[in-house]
């Protein structure tokens, strides 16, 4: 998609919106828009990125090739020690990036020629330059955000394996297909790379997982349950077998699954995303999600795991925006906050939170002409899901700005 060179004039820009909520960090709407719009980097920005000492796209799960050359950075932090999670691949968008460049000897975030704020690169963690036993580079088996590592062990998704059951937003089946990745990686690789990363003094304080949903087993997602207790029963071992800090990203998995997770392993939070909150758009954006599982379903899965979690250790991951995708979307701003703030009261009712990514606009995806919303209506959800956390006395601690760094709602959880 070209970007309009008038949508400027359509919204409030992020000057505007900063001073129009005074209640909310103007780090948090800078990072929103980022993640909203993309970032370029100028090559003066680029000069000063240090392979040796910053994490690179070249050096990440983004990367979908390991011959793969890309020494952009693979994220920005800014000085209040916020998160800004950004790829390459959004700059085609509705809205130019944002830029990232060097002004008076400091890189700077810019809108519109604009110095915005100081911005940091990642670092690259030590495990990042050592090798498994079976010769692997680290940096294969697991990534890091700054304060987590996070391991991806499935790199594929069965709902793409019926058409028209993967997700509209998700590119995971287009990634796949170009990458040179083996789909699983190897238990003995995760054991001996999560194993050397815990020597960085003073670095990890949680160990993440995630991957595509493995329909397979006697029961539905009795495989991806297997997956996982296997990784988190070779990880515990760390931990002397005790509870670590810890989440995992799976599908809704039933009661049994969930109990077999918590009772074999040391894990102490659980997410299942269920993107968008409102039935008939689940229906029609994750219509393999709505065919295995339901949407009803799914919130039932998020309702038990809390029974077997507790309370502020059971989420769900929202990708924000996505409501509002035409034709079937909710048709003005205001309409979609309603509906989705809504549905997330009853999910906090319940003692789980709903947290928001900001979607953006993947190549690959069935969605990838589609428009995300404005940057107000990101502030306003955001503002939203941490006043409903606040209420229902839900806390976030797992998935906040340290740990996660992801979402804009649960970066508000420090205030
Ligand atoms: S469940 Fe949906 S969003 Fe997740 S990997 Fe599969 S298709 Fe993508």
């Amino acid at each position: 998609m070209a970007v309009d060179k008038n949508w400027r004039e359509k919204e409030l820009s992020l000057k505007e919106v900063i001073n129009k909520y005074p209640d909310v960090s103007p780090f948090i709407i800078i990072k929103t828009d980022a993640q909203r719009r993309g970032v370029d980097y100028t090559e003066a920005a680029l000069s000063r990125v240090d392979v040796n000492v910053h994490q690179t796209v070249t050096r990440s799960f983004a990367v979908e090739r390991s011959d793969q050359v890309d020494h952009s950075p693979f994220s920005l932090l800014l000085r209040d020690g916020t998160s800004i999670l950004t790829g390459r691949d959004m700059v085609e968008g509705y809205r130019d990036p944002l830029v990232v460049d060097v002004v008076d000897d400091k890189i700077m975030i810019l809108d519109d020629g604009e110095p915005l704020e100081e911005v940091f690169y990642w670092e690259k963690p030590d495990f990042y330059d050592k090798f498994t036993s079976s010769g692997k580079p680290m940096w294969h088996i697991a990534w890091a955000r700054p304060l987590r590592i996070d391991l991806n062990p499935n790199q594929y998704c069965q709902f793409w394996e019926t058409p028209g059951h993967g997700c509209k937003y998700c590119a995971i089946a287009a990634t796949y297909k170009k990458s040179d990745k083996e789909q699983f990686v190897d238990l003995q690789d995760i054991d001996e790379t999560v194993h050397e990363a815990l020597k960085q003094p003073g670095r990890f304080t949680s160990i993440f997982l995630t991957g595509g949903t493995i329909l397979d087993g006697e029961q539905l997602l009795d495989a991806e349950v297997e997956q996982y207790i296997q990784i988190l029963k070779r990880v515990g071992r760390n931990f002397n077998g005790k509870r670590f800090p810890s989440q995992l990203i799976g599908t809704a998995f039933n009661k049994q699954q969930l109990q077999r997770i918590y009772d074999e392993t040391g894990l102490m939070s659980y997410t299942a995303d269920i993107e968008v909150l409102n039935e008939e758009l689940f229906d029609w954006i994750c219509p393999g999600k709505a065919a295995k599982i339901g949407y009803q379903e799914w919130k039932d899965r998020l309702y038990q795991a809390v029974d077997v979690f507790g309370r502020g250790y059971v989420n769900t991951g929202l990708v924000a925006g996505v409501e509002m995708a035409t034709p079937k979307g909710f048709q003005t701003e205001e309409e979609s906050l309603g509906r989705i703030l809504e549905e997330a009261e009853e999910l906090a009712k319940h003692g789980v939170s709903a947290v928001a990514c900001v979607w953006n606009v993947a190549p690959g995806s069935m969605f990838f002409k589609q428009r995300t919303p404005s940057l107000e209506y990101y502030v306003k959800l955001s503002k939203g899901l941490d006043a409903l956390r606040r209420k229902y006395h839900i806390h976030i601690d797992m998935d906040n700005y340290r740990r996660c760094g992801n979402h804009p709602d649960t970066d508000l959880s420090r205030v």
